[in-house]
C-alpha cells in the first residue's frame, strides 16, 4: 500500500487539503442523491412550467445536475445552486462522520498541520457536519463550491484558494479525498495526493489507504 511513499508525504507535510463528502463524512448516507435530484428536477419543472430537456430528466444526482443546469438553462444556474446548498445542509444534518475522521483532524492538529476543506459541495454544509459533530476547531479553513460549477475540482481552482487561505506551500501540502476528481486537481494544483479507496485501484496511481484510520496513525506519528 505504498507504505514508504505515504510515509515521505506524511513526513513533509504541514498543510492538509480534505475533501468532504467520503474522508469527512456520508453526506449522502441518510438523504439519498436520488432523492435530492428528483426534488430539485420537480422544482425545475415548476420554475419552467412543464418539462425539463431530455438530456436532465434521468440524472440522479445533484451535482450532475448542478453540471447540466448551467448548459442547458444557464438563467437558473442560481436558483437551481441555492436549492443544492439547502439540499447539502439537510443530507449534512443526517449525515455520520467517517470512522476515524476525527482522530485524524485530531492528529493534524496534534502536529500542527494546518487544515482546509475543499469541497465540490456547499460550505453551509461543511460548516453544519464540523459544528454538529464538534470538529470546527481542527478545521483552519472551508473552500466550499464556487456559484459557477466549472470551478468544481477536477478545476484546481478551490485548492489554490485554499492554499491561498491557509497561506500553504505546494511542496508541504497534500489532498486526501476518495474520488478521481480529488486526484486530478491536485495534479493540476502541483501538490502530492493520498486516495481513499473501498478496494485497490486497478492502476497505479498516488498512495492509497483504505481508512481514515491509517491517516490519523500516518500524521500523528512523530513527524522527523
Ligand atoms: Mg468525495
Amino acid at each position: 500500500m505504498d507504505e514508504a511513499q505515504l510515509k515521505q508525504i506524511a513526513a513533509t507535510t504541514q498543510y492538509v487539503l480534505l475533501d468532504f463528502d467520503g474522508p469527512v463524512c456520508d453526506l449522502f448516507g441518510n438523504l439519498t442523491p436520488d432523492v435530492i435530484a428528483a426534488s430539485l428536477l420537480d422544482e425545475l419543472e415548476g420554475v419552467l412550467g412543464g418539462p425539463v430537456d431530455e438530456e436532465l430528466a434521468d440524472i440522479d444526482d445533484p451535482l450532475d445536475l448542478l453540471d447540466g443546469v448551467s448548459e442547458i438553462y444557464p438563467e437558473l444556474i442560481g436558483r437551481v445552486d441555492a436549492s443544492v446548498r439547502d439540499a447539502e445542509v439537510d443530507a449534512a444534518e443526517l449525515a455520520e462522520v467517517t470512522p476515524g475522521a476525527e482522530a485524524f483532524l485530531a492528529a493534524c492538529a496534534e502536529g500542527g498541520l494546518r487544515v482546509a476543506i475543499v469541497s465540490n459541495n456547499g460550505a453551509e454544509a461543511v460548516r453544519a457536519l464540523l459544528e454538529m459533530h464538534g470538529l470546527a476547531g481542527f478545521v483552519q479553513h472551508v473552500e466550499g463550491r464556487d456559484p459557477d460549477p466549472r470551478l468544481m475540482k477536477p478545476d484546481p481552482t478551490p485548492l489554490l484558494r485554499a492554499m491561498t487561505a491557509l497561506d500553504a506551500r505546494p511542496e508541504s501540502t497534500v489532498m486526501i479525498g476518495d474520488s478521481p476528481s480529488d486526484m486530478l486537481a491536485a495534479s493540476a494544483a502541483g501538490v502530492a495526493a493520498i486516495a481513499l479507496l473501498s478496494t485497490p485501484p486497478a492502476r497505479s496511481g498516488p498512495p492509497w489507504v483504505s481508512r481514515m484510520s491509517e491517516l490519523a496513525s500516518l500524521f500523528g506519528a512523530p513527524r522527523t
